[in-house]
């Protein structure tokens, strides 16, 4: 009896203590799978694919009723929401409410104080708001809906990973399909954008020269030159914010394209003129010596998309236009039902 009265006290102990080893393995076990969990949000290399792994980390790691993922497009102040296949639909045109989200802040909120976002979106529960930054620039948001505010330490380090990963995506998104000097698209993306409206109707192409640029570079130097180069895509861009033209881009050296999306020719010839004017009544300085640079002028050849098109064949009837503005004085617009009457003539 004094064996078995004094074994009680250790069986306790060693009790206590397997448990307690138990929990540790078993803390230890779940914080190892989370962080393998949120390593391959980094392998992810569309945005598409990212939002599915975030959305397997979210069930496998927190008790939610549902999740809802938007990506910030700051150009035109728009969230999207994306499909399976990466597809993104736009949910909210908000100029105010990405700065309402503050970095690395997690909230915690009762259905009643949900913003415009969450109402567009139809989240009627309480929810954690996780928005995803880069630096002061707003990526995303992500709504996770739970009843009780239990998780802001796992969600916490979500968001840390999430948007480490995120930011990576956009960068080398940014690295493959835009110009560094003009933050323009580039020729590459051109070619995919083009090719991916190789079957649809009303799409016009336009290619874009500015005028003896050369003897700018002669009498200024490259620098102004490459001025004039982020002048000119400053112009055009204005002229063509982001959903309205469906790729601006700089060609190469001192050309640009823009595809035109759902347009009539006089209507894409009319837009193509205004840009023309634009830059024409652009007074431009050297930033030195504070010297005009004289007056810039670029010329255009727009050709439409036909059903034979190839990208190739889309792009050298637009550029044979563009020689004929060249061909005519500079300073034009040259579509291609011109060309044909001139060369009828
Ligand atoms: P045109 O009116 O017929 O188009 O004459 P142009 O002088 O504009 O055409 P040309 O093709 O003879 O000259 C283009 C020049 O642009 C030649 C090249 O050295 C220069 N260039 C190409 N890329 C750049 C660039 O990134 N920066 C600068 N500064 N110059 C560039
Ligand atoms: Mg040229
Ligand atoms: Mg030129």
């Amino acid at each position: 009896a004094d064996i078995l009265n004094s074994s009680y006290p250790f069986t306790l102990t060693a009790g206590v203590i397997a448990s307690l080893l138990a929990l540790a393995i078993g803390i230890n076990y779940l914080t190892y799978q989370l962080h393998l969990s949120l390593a391959r949000l980094n392998g992810t290399d569309n945005v598409g694919d990212f939002k599915t792994q975030l959305k397997r980390v979210l069930d496998r790691f927190c008790f939610h009723k549902g999740i809802q993922f938007c990506v910030y497009d700051s150009l035109n102040y728009s969230f999207y929401t994306l499909d399976y296949h990466g597809n993104k639909k736009l949910v909210l045109t908000d100029a105010k409410l990405a700065a309402r989200f503050s970095p690395i802040a997690l909230t915690y909120r009762s259905k009643k104080y949900g913003d415009e976002l969450t109402k567009k979106l139809k989240i009627n529960s309480n929810h954690y708001c996780i928005p995803l930054f880069d630096g002061r620039e707003l990526l995303g948001v992500t709504y996770v809906s739970c009843r009780f505010p239990t998780y802001k330490c796992v969600l916490s380090l979500i968001q840390n990973y999430a948007q480490v990963a995120l930011a990576n995506l956009k960068l080398h998104d940014r690295l493959r399909h835009q110009d560094p000097m003009t933050q323009l698209e580039n020729k590459a993306c051109l070619a995919a954008k083009v090719s991916r409206e190789l079957h649809s109707e009303n799409r016009f192409i336009a290619m874009v020269d500015i005028d003896n640029f050369k003897y700018i570079n002669d009498k200024f130097g490259h620098p102004v030159g490459d001025l004039v180069i982020q002048k000119t895509a400053e112009v055009m861009r204005d002229c063509f914010p982001k959903p309205k033209g469906i790729c601006l881009a700089r060609y190469g050296g001192e050309e640009f394209a823009i595809i035109m999306p759902r347009t009539s020719l006089e209507r894409a010839q009319k837009v193509a003129n205004n840009v023309r004017s634009a830059i024409q009544a652009k007074k431009l300085m050297r930033r030195s010596t504070n010297e005009p640079l004289g007056q810039i002028t670029i010329s255009f050849g727009i050709s439409m998309l036909t059903a034979s098109d190839t990208t190739q064949s889309f792009i050298e009837r637009a550029d044979s236009c563009l020689y004929q503005s060249k061909k005519n004085g500079r300073n034009k617009v040259t579509t291609e039902a011109e060309t044909q009457n001139q060369s009828a003539a």
